[in-house]
């Protein structure tokens, strides 16, 4: 009766023959789940298990059964799913455990049985309602991993790399292994050119169309990744082919041509400054909630703040490079040293050039072991560069600007240079180093030389002149005065007067064409003559101051019917010769020779090309590195006696008139035995000859 009343369904056996001796009414419930209608209703009862056990259950319940009464180990099931035809299905749990005698004999054995449908039904509606199917969980969650994997993978190679390029790259081959797009592309917006540029494209197949289609689109373009330009959210198309053939998107379309289905357009933003457009399209059509839509939008954040990054990158790398080539090609020279040790971090062309040391040799050297060690100066040991207290003054924290220094290359010369030094701070204002900027400025320095060494030789050769014209006008006036009559010394006065005044003019000429070059004003009245013609007036001119000289006359190669025609300012050439032969007087003994020569140059064919003049002596000569110098302003050579009256001008106004007039000048000289200045200057035929213009009279 007690089992009856039992929640759990009960019933006992024979542990040898298996019959049913008794079962509560729970038990027959349970078994009329699934007895045949005349086992059930307790039917069973005083019957063996193999009597009423249907065909298909019996041999691995009969198993259990006689395992549990041969070893007495007990039986439970797992949850027993029963179906029966025309009814719910039902979920049981049973045991089975052997009864012992007082022998420990198995005589009996003990079945329960528990419904347990309600429990599983409800586990099982919960389960339904938590979760998808299995395979669709199982789905969702690898989709779940994937676009977790993506977005890592391309945040991560993003984050690493500050290179545009490999953005582009690392983020689409993620994407395209991850979801296999059609096409997907990385635009970058260029602010300049309003328009997108293609960074990277990653497709199946070939898609060679849509790259040339893509390289470069405009903001103005019809193009749907240019609309990325005015939106802040994604462009989705779901079904690309649908609304071409409804007419909403044109055939035209790259997305179209290449007949994909699906299309997302994430235009990257990063803050308020547009980056560009990340496009995918695939091969079937496509939602918003689609894994690979999802993480294509995801992905569009990293990429944007990875554009922005590499772009501000870029800026200050190219700001850096754009002042390192500035610094690099100042003409003054700069050198940054080291505060912890005097090591020079940097040094330009220019510091190398001035210094005479290869750039790349100072850098790395300590500023103070950079010593001399030159045969050629005989210098050894001394410091080569010389801005070693500048450097420590600056270090403490002084500006030092202006200082005049001379540095010695190691080739022996001199060089003079201004420069300034100041220190370096980092951010936090500490002094690091210090900065030395230094010019070369011998040239100025010489320039200052000459022009001292003019003002010093100007003041005595207007001194001299002026001097024998006071002198020679005092004797006439006394004479006047006396009341005596102009004799015949009172006439050499006059013509020493004249003379010394004329000499007096030239020379204040002189100066005044110097000032005339330096100011582009200086002018030639151009027009056709004959040379031959105008050296022989100047030959002529010359006559009386060349009875000390012997003279000779020489003409070379001139044909009968040469026509020695040049165009020149025949004042200027007329100045030219008379510079030349008032030289060769100056500088050669009384009783030597001087020639003047002329002789016309031809071409190969034998047409006059130029015609040349020279004028030789037997003076004082020039030694050879003075050459190239005497045509230099204010220069005299070393050789000279210094009461010959001169301001080095004279050969500097001969070039520039001669270069002026397209002809060259050039000497042949041996120190101590003689000069010889030859000149050039262009023949012209009788065409272009008519045809020259003469400019107006000289002011
Ligand atoms: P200046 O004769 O007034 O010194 P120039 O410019 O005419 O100036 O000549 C420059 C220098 O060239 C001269 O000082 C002299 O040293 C050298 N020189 C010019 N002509 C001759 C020459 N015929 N023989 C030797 N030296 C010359």
């Amino acid at each position: 009766m007690m089992l009856e009343h039992l929640p759990i369904g009960v019933a006992l056996y024979d542990a040898g023959s298996l019959r049913l001796l008794s079962a509560n009414a729970l038990f027959h419930t349970f078994l009329d789940t699934f007895l045949e209608p005349h086992w059930q209703g307790g039917q069973a009862v005083g019957h063996t298990v193999q009597e009423w056990m249907p065909e298909g259950e019996v041999s691995p319940i009969l198993a259990i059964f006689h395992r549990t009464a041969e070893t007495g180990v007990p039986y439970q099931s797992d949850e027993y799913a029963i179906y029966f035809p025309g009814h719910e299905t039902t979920y049981w749990q049973w045991t089975l455990e052997a009864i012992r005698d007082g022998d420990g004999r198995i005589v009996h054995l003990l079945q329960t049985s528990t419904d347990i449908t309600k429990a599983v039904l409800a586990r099982k509606q919960a389960e339904a309602e938590r979760k998808l199917p299995p395979h669709e969980t199982q789905q969702a969650v690898e989709g779940k991993q994937r676009r977790l994997d993506v977005i890592e993978t391309v945040a991560r190679s993003v984050r690493e790399s500050f290179e545009i390029k490999s953005i582009g790259k690392t983020a689409l081959e993620a994407i395209k292994k991850a979801f296999a797009p059609r096409l997907v592309s990385i635009h970058v917006a260029d602010v300049g050119s309003q328009a997108l540029h293609l960074l990277h494209l990653e497709y199946t197949g070939s898609e060679e169309t849509a790259r040339n289609l893509l390289q470069f689109v405009s903001y103005s373009s019809t193009l749907i990744v240019a609309r990325a330009y005015s939106q802040r959210e994604p462009i989705l198309i779901e079904n690309v082919q649908e609304e071409a053939k409804a007419g909403r998107l044109s055939e035209q379309q790259p997305v179209v041509m290449a007949g994909a289905q699906g299309y997302v357009c994430v235009p990257l933003w990063f803050k308020d400054y547009f980056e560009g457009a990340l496009c995918a399209s695939f091969d079937s059509s496509i939602t918003p909630d689609d894994v690979a839509v999802q993480t294509i939008i995801a992905c569009g954040t990293h990429i944007a703040a990875a554009l922005a990054h590499a772009r501000l990158h870029e800026s200050v790398r190219n700001e850096r490079t754009r002042l390192r080539l500035v610094l690099d090609r100042l003409p003054e020279g700069i050198m940054l040293i080291e505060a912890m040790d005097g090591t020079i971090s940097y040094a330009n062309e220019a510091a190398g050039h001035i210094l005479g040391i290869p750039y790349k040799q100072l850098v790395g050297t300590q500023l103070h072991r950079h010593t001399q060690h030159s045969p050629v100066t005989g210098l050894n040991g001394q410091s080569a560069l010389p801005w070693y207290f500048s450097v420590i003054r600056a270090l403490s924290g002084e500006v030092i600007s202006g200082q005049e220094t001379i540095a010695i290359q190691p080739n022996g010369n001199r060089v003079f240079m201004l420069s300034s030094s100041a220190p370096l701070c980092n951010e936090s204002n500490v002094i690091t180093g210090a900065v030395v900027v230094f010019q070369d400025i011998t040239a100025q320095k010489s320039l200052e030389q000459q022009k001292n060494d003019f003002l010093s030789i100007a003041s005595h050769e207007l001194r001299t002149p002026i001097t024998s014209i006071q002198g020679f006008a005092e004797i006439l006036q006394l004479k006047l005065t006396q009341g005596e009559v102009l004799d015949g010394a009172s006439l050499r006065a006059i013509n020493m007067i004249a003379e010394e005044s004329q000499h007096l003019t030239q020379m204040i000429e002189d100066m005044l064409d110097i000032a005339r070059i330096e100011q582009s004003q200086f002018q030639l009245r151009l027009a056709p003559h004959n040379i031959l013609a105008t050296l022989s007036r100047v030959i002529e001119n010359y006559t009386l101051r060349m009875r000390e000289r012997e003279f000779q006359y020489a003409l070379d190669g001139i044909a009968a019917n040469d026509s020695l025609f040049c165009i020149y300012d025949e004042e200027r050439i007329t100045q030219v010769l008379s510079n030349l032969l008032n030289n060769a007087i100056k500088y050669s003994q009384s009783g030597s020779k001087i020639e003047i020569g002329l002789r016309p140059v031809r071409q190969s064919s034998g047409k006059l090309r130029e015609v040349e003049i020279w004028v030789r002596d037997q003076g004082i000569g020039i030694a050879d590195n003075e050459l190239p110098l005497i045509f230099n302003r204010f220069y005299r050579a070393s050789n000279l006696d210094r009461s010959l009256s001169g301001f080095g001008i004279g050969l500097f106004l001969v070039k520039e008139i001669i270069t002026r007039h397209s002809g060259h000048i050039r000497v042949e000289s041996v120190e101590g035995q003689g000069s010889t200045f030859f000149i050039t200057l262009p023949l012209v035929g009788p065409g272009p000859l008519l045809q020259q213009k003469t400019p107006p009279a000289r002011q």
